[in-house]
């Protein structure tokens, strides 16, 4: 199987590069299937741990397109070579060759997703336990409210699952993490945070139930005004 003609990501396909078992696992037929490589170990979350560690902008512009990344079970291997070679010429720039934590990616997608999240393409759903979220397309996702999480109907929170489902050690660090505690970080969920005012999952947790409680006392009010009003009905006939 040659994937790297069927893959984008040219940092998880180097032909001349050997990649660990686990790395070469996480490479489907169908590289669409390639969900942990492409949403956790992506060029665009690399990018962002290349900036949290103080490289500039411009040093990432030119070494990204030249990047490796090797994931392992229970690391990262990140290699970008401190020369490369543009019209036979020798050029240095900055280069890199680390293993990087399971957990700094992790952290980097919940950051960015936290970062994109925008309550105010909200709406409230048909109930008070669910969102519709806006998509930039014009397509309606159904964000939907339990006591311990939160789902989302768009292809991203599909696609981050499949992602976590795929990689164990990465699931660990999810749920190890004090922010989601297992959430599945999409942006429309952490939109769905902030739209109840939660920045955590426990916040999350207890604003749930809350609302829900809000929302049940509400009920039974309405329910004690129905009656009174039937009761008062019935008064009115039996005179
Ligand atoms: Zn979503």
């Amino acid at each position: 199987m040659n994937a790297t003609q069927r893959f984008s990501a040219k940092a998880h396909t180097r032909p001349n590069y050997n990649y660990s078992n686990f790395h070469k696992s996480l490479l489907h037929e169908n590289n669409r299937e390639d969900y942990a490589l492409r949403h956790i170990y992506s060029l665009e979350n690399t990018k962002s741990l290349l900036l949290k560690w103080k490289w500039t902008p411009e040093d990432i512009k030119a070494g990204i397109e030249y990047a490796t990344i090797d994931v392992y079970q229970h690391f990262v291997y990140l290699h970008i070579p401190a020369y490369i070679i543009k019209r036979d010429e020798k050029i240095k720039i900055r280069g890199i060759s680390r293993f990087i934590s399971k957990a700094d990616f992790v952290t980097v997608l919940i950051n960015r997703a936290w970062s994109k999240a925008d309550p105010y393409k909200l709406e409230p759903g048909d109930s008070w336990d669910e969102l519709i979220a806006k998509g930039n397309t014009g397509d309606f996702y159904e964000v939907k409210l339990y006591q311990y999480e939160i789902t989302c109907t768009c292809h991203a929170y599909r696609g981050l699952q499949k992602a976590f489902d795929q990689d164990a050690a990465a699931t660990k660090q999810l749920i190890n993490n004090p922010i989601t505690q297992g959430q599945i970080p999409d942006k429309h969920i952490f939109a769905a945070w902030k739209y109840i005012g939660a920045e955590s999952q426990r916040q999350y947790e207890y604003q749930f139930a809350e609302r829900r409680d809000r929302f049940l006392q509400e009920e039974r009010r309405t329910q004690w005004e129905n009656w009174q009003e039937d009761f008062d009905d019935e008064a009115i006939l039996t005179c």
